[in-house]
């Protein structure tokens, strides 16, 4: 089966591996390089607990979170790539009365002991990570959160993907997805045609523009995030650290990323001075040894968000070999392998082995005319 992936983020390139291990014939259309927009810009954590409840998303999230470490062996395994991948958990500092009952609701959660939840008092927290600001009287640590240098991951998966034969197309923007007679005949690049017997839209914040092009509507808007990096030395942090309002990240690489922002403000390219500062402020109260690290970059991305913070995925109404997977959100990096698995086992066999209703894109799709 010939199948055009449009777009060379995270999504795109681990379905483009997938499917082509699946036996597929398979070419990635991506207007600029592999990871160039919010798969790039992501901070890499793996952190599979939201809520305190088991919801559809936290059980597609979880189902991911298990396959990273084969993941990254495997990909190693293939590309020689090694994706950074780090096993150490993250802390929660908890400040308020609320924060210990949600803590605490979440000790009683039945993925408790898969996912390594623990409770911290003050003398925990000082002896595993003295960097934390005094002001920290307990915390929620969560073993089995990890994080990957998501830069590299997508360039592995891209690799990955050239190897098991998929072409891919670097340069390539897609103006239109040919649609005729209820079915996806393939795209336009530059005025040229592109045949193909199935084409998944996977171009994250922009997949909206491309339903335009044949004349649908999808609700999926960026949601900017940006983040800066500190030269970790000397280190001072070995968790990752998740506060109300901010995120640190210590990378093997010897970076600590500080995250993230989330605006709504479309696709506004630049970094701005409240954003990088309010980002700052936040990581130096709760760890006040930053202070003197050298900031090494900043940078900003745009996250792919539908209205109900889900994502979108699976076939299009009412057009034939058509599927789109988008709108991760926040949560991209950690549900590409399953999201991969997803489409391919729909594209190729017409049945996820998961229940996805929750993810379908008939939730939001309206045909223009109507
Ligand atoms: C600051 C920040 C921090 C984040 N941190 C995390 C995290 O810690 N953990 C986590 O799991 N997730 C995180 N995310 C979310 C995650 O990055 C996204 O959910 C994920 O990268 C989305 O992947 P994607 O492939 O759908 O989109 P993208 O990576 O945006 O890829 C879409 C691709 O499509 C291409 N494209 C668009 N239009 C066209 C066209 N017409 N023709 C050809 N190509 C096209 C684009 O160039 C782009 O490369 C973060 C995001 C941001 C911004």
């Amino acid at each position: 089966m010939k199948i055009l992936v449009v777009g060379g983020g995270i999504i795109g390139c681990a379905s483009a591996y997938e499917l082509a291990k699946a036996g597929c014939a398979v070419t990635v259309l991506e207007r600029s390089t592999p990871g160039a927009e919010a798969s790039g810009a992501a901070a890499g954590l793996l952190t599979v607990l939201g809520g305190s409840a088991v919801t559809a998303f936290g059980e597609l999230a979880l189902e991911s979170w298990r396959r990273y470490p084969e993941v990254v062996r495997e990909l190693r395994d293939r590309t020689g790539i090694d994706v950074e991948h780090v096993t150490h958990g993250t802390i929660y500092p908890l400040a308020t009365a609320e924060d210990v009952r949600a803590a605490e609701a979440k000790l009683r959660h039945p993925w408790a002991r898969e996912i390594g939840i623990e409770a911290w008092d003050a003398g925990d927290v000082r002896s595993r990570e003295p960097a934390l600001a005094t002001s920290v009287r307990g915390a929620m640590f969560i073993r089995g959160d990890h994080w990957v240098n998501n830069q590299r991951l997508v360039v592995a998966y891209a690799q990955a993907a050239v190897g098991a034969g998929v072409a891919m197309m670097t340069g390539a923007a897609v103006s239109r997805i040919v649609v005729e007679d209820g079915h996806a005949r393939g795209v336009i690049v530059d005025g040229e045609p592109y045949e193909a017997d199935a084409v998944l839209l996977a171009a994250g914040a922009w997949t909206g523009a491309l339903a335009a092009s044949f004349g649908a509507r999808l609700r999926v808007e960026p949601r900017k995030g940006q983040m800066v990096a500190l030269t970790h030395v000397p280190q001072i942090l070995t968790h990752a650290i998740h506060g109300e309002d901010v995120y640190l990240v210590p990378r093997a690489s010897g970076e600590l990323l500080i995250g993230a922002t989330v605006e709504q403000v479309g696709f506004q390219r630049s970094v701005t001075a409240i954003g990088i500062a309010g980002l700052l402020t936040a990581a130096m109260t709760l760890v006040p040894g930053l202070a003197s690290l050298p900031i090494s970059r900043t940078w900003y991305g745009f996250r792919p968000w539908a209205p109900d913070s889900l994502p979108i995925l699976g076939p299009w109404p009412g057009i034939d070999g058509l599927f789109v997977a988008t709108a991760h959100y926040r949560n991209g990096i950690l549900l590409a392998p399953i999201t991969a698995r997803l489409m391919t086992e729909w594209m190729t066999h017409g049945q996820p082995s998961l229940d996805v209703k929750d993810f379908l894109p008939d939730r939001f799709i309206k045909d223009r005319r109507s």
